[in-house]
């Protein structure tokens, strides 16, 4: 059985040079509970500096196009000797350079050269903290078909963690059923976090990064907006599905389906509360109607007009299958009795529109057919909107007391969000009302 355990994670910045690293110790010794350490690679250090993981991959691409391994390598070796030296530890890490170098001319991977930087870093921080380091190689697997093996990993990462009570093991990687390294796609050192909570039966994910937490809108567009106290697993699935991100989107999953919380932190600020992410909203009463706010913009919608289209059989299935064909997957798809309009990822049309506008043609022999761009979704969720009356309300009266012209509104079934379409030029205006209606007001009314 396991005890009252915590697992915790650090980012890139997090652990970017000796001073981070001292925080990171601090933090880690404040609590007896914070007994699973997963760093990630040593991150910028002021912002036009390069992240290990990158000074890897450039490594990497110098050493198959035929430059010597020692010679490439220098920027990173530079970096993990200079965190050792300004720490004052008595390890070395040069076996492990000639191990690399050695691993580097008998053909290994890309994935194995940028996986080096979390191993590293996994490897000085065992030491500094007197930590047992377990490699995720040993832990973390993958299928033949490189998709992680969530039920091999449970069971052997849980049976190495049963045995050892304090370990660090590096983010981002895991092993092939071959044994070669495979990594996730970055920054899945998030992911790595979780699927160690899950692993140990942890009772909290701390996920230590360089912000207090998710804010209700994106800074860079209302200023100074409110943190996030609490948010559900589901919230949070939706608002990082439309750009609000901090954590890896697939993060969630191994700690959701074990109903682990986690709690986003800041390393530069650890005393604030950051964000609580809560697999249900039974315990947590929402301070606002709503949660958040985020929005993308590059949207596109698929105008089709037919009269009487809602009495042929099949249409929308022989339309889907079109859009199917070419790759296509409608993001939302709001009908009327003889219109129906496919919102999807303007990208996705790049290089095909012309063949797409042919087939759709011969397939739904439309009276009219248009394909619109210049669309942005706005996603305003919040468990709180849940059977009150009138959220929808105050979002259409802030967009239309501001002019804007809403082209689109959907709202799920779980009313857990409502989104709405508008042009991309009215974007940032549109979240600023919002959250001057939602969040603004209800301030001052408090
Ligand atoms: N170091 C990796 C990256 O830069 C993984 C991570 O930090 O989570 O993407």
């Amino acid at each position: 059985m396991f005890f009252m355990s915590k697992v915790v994670k650090f980012g890139g910045s997090s652990l970017a040079d000796a001073k981070q690293f001292k925080k990171v110790a601090d933090i880690i010794n404040a609590d007896p509970e914070r007994v699973y350490v997963v760093p990630s690679a040593p991150g910028k250090r002021f912002s036009d500096d390069t992240k290990v993981t990158d000074l890897l991959y450039q490594c990497y691409e110098r050493t198959i196009t035929g430059e010597d391994f020692a010679k490439a390598f220098q920027p990173v070796r530079e970096r993990f000797d200079g965190i050792i030296r300004e720490l004052g530890l008595s390890m070395s890490l040069e076996e492990e350079y000639v191990k690399i170098g050695t691993d580097f001319r008998n053909g290994a991977n890309r994935d194995y050269a940028a996986s080096r930087g979390e191993y590293l870093n996994g490897i000085i921080l065992a030491d500094y903290l007197g930590y047992k380091f377990v490699d995720a190689a040993k832990g973390i697997f993958f299928d033949s078909k490189g998709n992680f093996d969530s039920d091999i990993t449970n069971a052997c990462l849980g049976a190495i963690l049963e045995k050892t009570p304090k370990a660090v093991i590096p983010g981002f990687y895991g092993a092939m059923p071959d044994g070669s390294i495979k990594t996730f796609s970055r920054g899945g050192s998030d992911f790595t976090g979780s699927v160690v909570a899950k692993a140990a039966g942890a009772s909290l994910y701390e996920n230590w990064t360089d912000v207090s937490g998710f804010l209700v809108a994106d800074p860079r567009i209302v200023d100074k907006p409110e943190g996030i106290e609490v948010i559900t697993y589901s919230e949070l699935r939706e608002l990082s599905y439309m750009g609000a991100g901090v954590l890896h989107e697939d993060a969630i999953f191994p700690v959701r389906s074990a109903n682990i919380p986690i709690n986003i932190k800041n390393t530069n600020a650890p005393d604030d509360a950051g964000t609580l992410i809560v697999p249900s909203a039974k315990n947590a009463p929402a301070k606002y109607l709503i949660t958040g706010i985020a929005g993308k913009k590059d949207f596109s919608v698929i105008s089709i007009e037919k009269d009487r289209m809602n009495s042929e059989k099949g249409f929308m299935r022989r339309m889907l299958q079109v859009l199917e064909n070419h790759g296509i997957f409608p993001e939302h798809m709001p009908t009327g009795i003889d219109t129906v309009s496919v919102v999807v990822n303007s990208h996705e049309l790049d290089g095909q529109r012309d063949k797409l506008t042919q087939r759709l043609k011969e397939v739904a022999r439309p009276d009219h057919f248009e394909i619109i761009d210049g669309l942005a979704l706005i996603a305003v969720v919040g468990r709180g909107m849940k059977s009150a009356k009138g959220t929808a309300t105050r979002v259409f009266a802030a967009l239309s007391h501001a002019d804007i012209n809403i082209r689109m509104i959907d709202q799920g079934s779980s009313e857990l969000n409502i989104i709405v379409g508008i042009d991309e030029k009215d974007f940032e205006k549109a979240i600023r009302v919002i959250y001057d209606m939602f969040i603004l007001s209800e301030q001052t009314e408090k």
